[in-house]
């Protein structure tokens, strides 16, 4: 297979294939021959929705990235041969922000497929710094491929992040709105750690599968009247002793709807963790933060010394990749953005070259 790429040109226009040049590399980058890609509504919202990119079109899409790396410039020699995955987000180390312990807000960050080209295609040039190496024994115990923990970079770091900046631990009422990609193993990080988890969606499927994965309770909230909400779940945490106050709430559906739903359930001392990104505006009270004493907290990417206990969590089975995963063939992404964006897919596509 020659190298290639799919190119996004402009807003809502066909992906279009092109070849790829192997140029030398700069020293400290490594190329990445890529084994999977995970489809991300970061992408969707640059294809269909016109967010725009940092590096102008044309540009390859795709921030969830796995992949041996085949070369390397100067000083990354090591990693040749190595099974990795791509941070989503690449801190470059040096500056201020990194410099304090706050790589997420690094000026200098790049982000394939929004700074620099993206993994749509046969292989990626990036920093090594930052890489996560992947131990491929354990991945084939647990019965997954290198493609299938692509979407760990992306799908599972940021909620990891997001669960860990919140301080999630045993004991706690965690509140997981919107449980697609993202949601779901948001879902299964905060019951790994002890949390007991209410699941909220609009999908009967998703809500199913969570339910199966890490899901203590489930709301369906075409269902439940949106004022109705938060007494029903006061009503569970209190048949399961669980607090009644001080509520982990994270929002991953990324829509509007979601973020009033969840919203509309802080407490007191509750912990608001905005996950999912959408372009649309709510209207809120913003002083119910100060009168809850609530907190609400943002969330780009994931330190890269994260990636490492994240991808742990994967390796020991105490989050499952494998049902919420379907591997497409790459030349296939046209058809599967229009299906990821249709909502066809249940489970998040993964495209491999
Ligand atoms: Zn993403
Ligand atoms: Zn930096």
């Amino acid at each position: 297979m020659s190298p290639h790429r799919w190119m996004m040109t402009a807003v809502g226009q066909p992906l279009v294939k092109e070849p790829l040049v192997l140029g030398p590399l700069a020293a400290g980058t490594v190329r990445v021959e890529v084994a999977g890609c995970g489809v991300c509504h970061t992408d969707l919202g640059y294809y269909y929705d016109g967010v725009r990119t940092n590096q102008p079109l044309p540009l390859a899409l795709g921030h969830e990235v796995s992949g041996r790396v085949v070369a390397a410039g100067a000083g990354a020699e090591g990693w040749v041969g190595k099974a990795v995955l791509v941070p989503a987000v690449m801190p470059c180390g040096e500056c201020e922000a990194c410099r304090k312990g706050k790589p997420t807000i690094c000026p200098a960050q790049k982000m394939p497929g929004n700074d620099i080209h993206g993994g749509f295609a046969t292989h990626i040039d990036v920093p090594a710094r930052g890489l996560c190496p992947v131990d491929e024994a354990r991945l084939a115990k647990v019965g997954l491929q290198l493609a299938d923990v692509s979407v760990v970079a992306d799908a599972v770091t940021t909620p990891y992040q997001a669960v860990t900046q919140a301080g999630v631990g045993p004991g706690q009422l965690v509140i997981v709105n919107g449980v697609g990609g993202v949601g779901g193993y948001c879902v299964q990080i905060a019951a790994a750690l002890g949390a007991t988890v209410v699941a909220i969606d609009v999908d009967p499927v998703k809500l199913e599968m969570v339910a199966g994965h890490g899901a203590a309770k489930t709301f369906n909230v075409r269902q439940v009247e949106p004022k109705n909400l938060k007494k029903e779940i006061g009503a569970f945490a209190k048949a399961g002793g669980l607090p009644s106050r001080e509520w982990v709430i994270f929002e991953c559906s990324g829509t509007a709807a979601g973020q009033l739903t969840a919203w509309g359930l802080l407490v007191h001392g509750a912990t608001l963790g905005v996950v999912g990104f959408t372009m649309d505006k709510v209207e809120v009270r913003l002083s119910n933060l100060m009168a809850f004493h609530a907190r609400a907290l943002g969330n780009w990417g994931c330190p890269p010394e994260l990636y490492p206990p994240a991808l742990d969590m994967v390796l020991d089975g105490k989050v499952k990749l494998a049902p919420f995963v379907e591997r497409h063939p790459l030349e296939r992404i046209n058809a599967v953005f229009e299906g990821v964006h249709a909502r066809k897919l249940t489970r998040r596509a993964v495209l491999v070259p």
